[in-house]
C-alpha cells in the first residue's frame, strides 16, 4: 500500500478493507489445482491458458471461435486460437463458457452509491407537476444536495463499492464522472478508491461545489503529477470540461487538458438548457475547439448543426439509454448517430435511478432503437391486412443487432477513452481484460448463438470469472480480495451520515 494517504486513517475499517483490496490474488500459496485460479495471475512472466471456451474476440482480424484458447502472459494476451500448446502454463477451464472482452462503461457517477434507488422515479429536475417523479429529483437532491455533504471517506467507500459491484458484473473499465471534487483531499480519495478497486478506470476530474479550497480546474496539474506520472497505469485521467460551468471556467479546463494531454468529457443535455452553449461552441464562437479528444455525454436535444460539426471534428458520444429515457434527458439520439455514421459507447450514469450492469445497457439500447424503427416501418402501412407488414422504405435506419450493442459496450468504449490500444478486444498484444460468461446456466442453455445469448439472455449472475490486466479479480462467481460485508457496513455508515446531513428521513417505502 505504497500510496496510502492520511485520509484513510480516518476510518480503520476502510483502511483494512482497502489493504485487502490491493493485496494481490489471495488464496493458499500453492493454490493451483481445481477450484483455484492459476497462481499469481497478472504478474510478469506468469502464463496461463483459458481453455476450450466459445471465444468472441470483438476484433474482426482475430474473429470468433466455437472453441478456442486464450494464452495470457503477465498482463497481456499472447495468443487467441484453438489448441494452444503451453506446457508450462496454468489452465482455466472455459468449457461451456463464453470468453469475451470485459465491458466498458464510459460514464458512471460512482460516488452516488449510497443513494442507490433513492430516485427510482426521479426526473432530472422538478417539472412543477407535484408528482412523485418531480420530487425528489436529481438536480435538487443529488447535485445540489447529497453531493455537497460528502466527506472524503464517503467519496472513498462509495466509489470503491460501486467499482467492485461493476467488476462483479463484468465491467472491467469505467470512466468515473464524480462531481465531488470539493477539495484536493476529496479528489485523492476518489483516485485511491479507483486504484484499490483493481480494475481499469479513467478518473474523470470534474468540478466540485466550488467551495473555498476547491481548485478545479487548476488542481489537474497536481493530480497528474501525483497520481498519473505514466500513461501506462491501470487508472488513467480524463478532464471534465463542462460547458455549463461558463466560458471563463471551461476554456481554462479545456486548455489545461490539452496542455496535459488529457481527453475531455462533458455532459450535453438539451433539457438541462445546454443547447445554446453547445451551438456556440460548434459554430466556433465558444472559445474552444472541438476535436477527437472530446467525449460528449447524452447529446439529447442538440441541433443538427452541432451534430454535424461535432461529427466532422471527430468527437465521440456516450449514450445512457435507460437513464435518458427515464429521467427526461430526451430521446437517446441513436437514429441521429446512425444517420451521421457515428456509433456510441454506453453509459450507466447513475445508480440513484438505474442499475449499472452492462446487460441492462445493451438490452435497453437495442429495444429502444428497434421500437422506434419498427414503428416507422409499421407506419408506412396500416394496421389492416394486407398493409399490416410493409417492406421498409429506402433510407429506413437499420435495426440494431446484438453485434452492434456488443461493439458499443466493448471496443467503442475503449476507443472513446483512448484505451483501444490496450483493451476492448481479445487481440494478442493487448492487456487481458476478459470475462467468462456461463452459457450452461439455467437462464442460458442450450447455447445456440453466442452474441445473442450475451445480449438477449444473460445478466450479472452469468458473469463467472473476471480478469483485469491478466489478474483474476472474480473467480467462479466470487469477487476476490474484497471483504464485502465490511465494505457494505462502511457504505451503510456513509449512507446514514449523508441522510442525516441532508436532514432526510430514511424511508424504505417512500
Ligand atoms: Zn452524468
Amino acid at each position: 500500500m505504497s500510496r496510502r494517504r492520511d485520509f484513510l486513517r480516518t476510518s480503520a475499517a476502510v483502511t483494512a478493507a482497502a489493504a485487502g483490496a490491493v493485496a494481490g490474488i489471495a488464496g493458499p500459496a500453492d493454490a493451483h489445482g481445481d477450484g483455484q485460479p492459476p497462481k499469481d495471475t497478472g504478474h510478469r512472466g506468469r502464463r496461463y491458458v483459458i481453455r476450450g471456451g466459445a471465444v468472441m474476440s470483438m476484433d474482426p482480424d482475430v474473429g470468433d471461435f466455437e472453441r478456442a484458447d486464450v494464452l495470457i502472459e503477465g498482463k497481456r494476451i499472447v495468443a487467441v486460437r484453438p489448441d494452444i500448446r503451453a506446457a508450462d502454463a496454468g489452465v482455466i477451464d472455459a468449457r461451456g463458457r463464453i470468453v469475451m472482452p470485459g465491458f466498458i462503461d464510459t460514464h458512471h457517477h460512482l460516488f452516488e452509491t449510497a443513494e442507490r434507488a433513492f430516485l427510482a422515479n426521479g426526473l432530472l429536475r422538478d417539472d412543477g407537476s407535484g408528482s412523485p417523479s418531480a420530487h425528489p429529483n436529481y438536480s435538487e437532491h443529488i447535485l445540489e444536495g447529497f453531493a455537497r455533504v460528502y466527506r472524503t471517506q464517503d467519496v472513498y467507500i462509495n466509489e470503491l463499492f460501486a467499482g467492485l459491484s461493476q467488476l462483479d458484473a463484468g465491467v472491467t473499465t469505467v470512466l468515473d464522472v464524480s462531481q465531488v471534487h470539493h477539495s484536493p483531499e476529496h479528489t485523492d480519495a476518489a483516485v485511491q478508491a479507483l486504484i484499490d478497486t483493481g480494475r481499469r478506470a479513467a478518473f474523470g476530474y470534474f468540478e466540485g461545489d466550488g467551495r473555498i479550497g476547491a481548485r478545479y480546474p487548476e488542481d489537474a496539474h497536481r493530480i497528474r503529477d501525483k497520481w498519473f506520472p505514466s500513461d501506462d497505469q491501470l487508472v488513467t485521467m480524463v478532464m471534465g470540461g463542462e460547458l455549463h460551468l461558463g466560458r471563463e471556467v471551461y476554456t481554462r479546463a479545456w486548455a489545461i487538458a490539452r496542455e496535459l494531454g488529457l481527453r475531455i468529457a462533458a455532459h450535453s443535455v438539451g433539457s438541462w438548457g445546454m443547447r445554446p452553449v453547445f451551438d456556440a461552441v460548434a459554430r466556433g464562437d465558444g472559445g474552444v475547439e472541438v476535436g477527437p479528444d472530446n467525449l460528449f455525454i447524452h447529446m439529447t436535444g442538440m441541433s443538427d448543426e452541432t451534430w454535424q460539426r461535432f461529427r466532422d471534428a471527430g468527437a465521440h458520444v456516450s449514450l445512457a439509454f435507460p437513464i435518458e429515457m427515464t429521467m427526461r434527458h430526451g430521446t437517446p439520439p441513436i437514429l441521429k448517430m446512425q444517420e451521421l455514421g457515428l456509433e456510441p459507447s454506453l453509459s450507466s450514469d447513475v445508480e440513484t435511478t438505474m442499475t449499472a450492469d452492462p446487460f441492462t445497457q445493451m438490452r435497453t439500447a437495442m429495444t429502444m432503437q428497434r421500437m422506434i424503427v419498427n414503428q416507422l416501418v409499421l407506419d408506412q402501412g396500416t394496421p389492416v391486412p394486407p398493409d399490416n407488414w410493409p417492406t421498409p422504405a429506402p433510407g429506413t435506419p437499420d435495426l440494431l443487432t446484438v453485434r452492434d450493442v456488443l461493439r458499443y459496450a466493448t471496443v467503442n468504449g475503449a476507443k472513446h477513452l483512448g484505451l483501444d490500444g490496450r483493451t476492448g478486444t481479445l487481440t494478442p498484444g493487448k492487456e487481458a481484460d476478459i470475462v467468462l460468461l456461463d452459457a450452461t446456466a439455467l437462464n442460458v442453455a442450450p447455447l445456440n448463438n453466442v452474441p445473442g445469448a450475451v445480449v438477449s439472455l444473460m445478466d450479472r449472475t452469468n458473469v463467472e470469472t473476471v480478469i483485469v490486466a491478466g489478474q483474476v479479480r472474480k473467480w467462479r462467481g466470487r469477487l476476490l480480495d474484497a471483504d464485502l460485508n465490511r465494505l457494505r457496513r462502511d457504505l451503510e455508515a456513509s449512507r446514514d451520515h449523508l441522510f442525516k446531513a441532508m436532514r432526510l428521513p430514511q424511508n424504505l417505502f417512500a
